[in-house]
């Protein structure tokens, strides 16, 4: 045991590094430890899209160029699941970096601000209400005498993803199947001057999609994503749905590195925490259910947790849940209502079909999908309208 620490962070993702930075950047002499249970640069499957809003975070916590030798892109064009279709540039523009550079380079920032980093897979918690310890004295077996691997610490942020296993140890269950996507993801050749952010959707299936973002380096990360549920009804084994799919859509992209992880969507979102562990991106579930987007939830949320964890050490958690329903509050509610709402894909039609023409409704989707953004009622009402008009015609 090397004494009490101030913040333990689990996982060296967006979200943890986040925290880790955030607790050096507000209180500089603060012991922090990120704990990681890979070695990094190290890769993780994600369509590595940061939006703007993600980048927006990286300036708040203080390492803002990170990431300024890749090219910004400008525009993205959505096909929705009936063949609606827009094409417009982004009010601003997004990146597309590998999460093995990404992370890396965000793991590094956090070790330059004094943040201490070790590779380390938490398999054990508890909380005894005056500290948290991780990994506590393993007895003595067969293989040797009991080791003490103990970690203290006064608060730790749980950032150890989708499959969390801090999470678990909290007592906290996994989000359910229904809010639960699978995606694979892989790289395939692009043409280097591509600056176009792809979404096709798919009916088949719905809600499922296909993308393609280019990485600005002759490649693009293509992928295809679709929930547990629907998946499973696809009655063949996940990999190969997905990769079939993948295929079909976007026949003039063959992917290779395909890799597939779990998305848990924020409609499904747990209690952020229980006692001095708060849970922080994947691990509270905080995906955008219409995009998929968690890179910028990851950031926001890791940020909010250690600067509660830090203010309020014994009892983190109101003020967590405090900033984080300032920050997300109404969007989460949005995006809640609008997952039900794009259960039927002829919705998505009018809204694609009505940012296609309205340059506001589409800069508003965008906030939606990518940001904290909300959708104001007279929206929903007109794109409600031109769904049922829609239907109407077809009956
Ligand atoms: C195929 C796919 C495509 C996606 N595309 C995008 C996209 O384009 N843009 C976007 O914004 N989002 C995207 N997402 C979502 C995004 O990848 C996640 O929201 C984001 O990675 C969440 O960050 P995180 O820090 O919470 O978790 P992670 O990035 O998963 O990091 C968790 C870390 O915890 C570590 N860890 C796990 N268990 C332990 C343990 N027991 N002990 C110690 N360490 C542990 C892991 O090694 C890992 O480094 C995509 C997701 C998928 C699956």
């Amino acid at each position: 045991m090397d004494g009490v620490w101030d913040l333990v962070v689990v996982g060296g993702g967006p979200a943890g590094a986040a925290a880790a930075l955030r607790a050096r950047q507000i209180r500089p002499r603060a012991r922090v430890l990120l704990l990681d249970r890979e070695d990094f640069p190290r890769d993780k499957a994600c369509g590595d899209g940061i939006a703007a809003h993600g980048l927006a975070e990286l300036d708040l916590l203080g390492v803002g160029g990170l990431l300024s030798d890749y090219r910004p892109v400008r525009r993205l064009a959505v096909v929705s699941p009936g063949g609606e279709r827009v094409h417009a540039a982004v009010a601003r523009p997004n990146l597309v970096v590998p999460r093995r550079v990404f992370d890396a380079r965000l793991v590094e920032a956090a070790r330059a601000r004094g943040v201490e980093v070790r590779r380390h897979r938490v398999r054990a918690l508890a909380d005894t209400g005056g500290h948290v310890t991780l990994d506590g004295p393993v007895a003595a077996g067969p293989a040797g005498p009991g080791v003490s691997g103990e970690i203290t610490a006064r608060a730790v942020v749980a950032a150890d993803g989708a499959n969390s296993t801090v999470r678990r140890l909290i007592g906290v269950p996994a989000t359910a199947d229904q809010h639960t996507a699978l995606a694979v993801r892989g790289y395939a050749d692009a043409q280097a001057g591509d600056d176009t952010q792809l979404v096709v959707m798919q009916k088949d299936g719905w809600p499922a999609y296909a993308w393609s973002f280019p990485v600005g380096d002759g490649s693009a990360n293509v992928g295809f994503g679709m929930l547990l549920p629907r998946l499973r009804a696809a009655g063949a084994p996940a990999r190969r749905v997905l990769c079939d799919r993948l295929a079909e859509l976007l026949p003039h992209l063959p992917a290779r590195d395909l890799r597939a992880h779990l998305l848990p969507l924020s409609c499904g979102r747990p209690v952020p925490g229980a006692g001095r562990v708060l849970l922080a991106g994947d691990a509270a579930s905080l995906i955008n259910p219409l995009t998929g987007e968690g890179i910028y939830y990851a950031l926001l949320s890791g940020r909010l947790a250690a600067e509660a964890a830090l203010a309020a050490p014994g009892d983190p958690l109101p003020a967590y849940r405090r900033a984080l329903r300032g920050a997300l509050g109404r969007h989460l509610r949005t995006t809640d209502a609008l997952a039900l709402a794009a259960r039927f894909p002829g919705f998505i039609d009018a809204a694609i079909g009505t940012a296609a023409r309205r340059r506001e409704v589409f800069d508003l989707l965008v906030e939606v999908g990518l940001g904290a953004g909300t959708v104001p009622a007279p929206l929903v009402c007109a794109v409600a309208g031109r769904w049922l008009t829609a239907g109407l015609r077809r009956s």
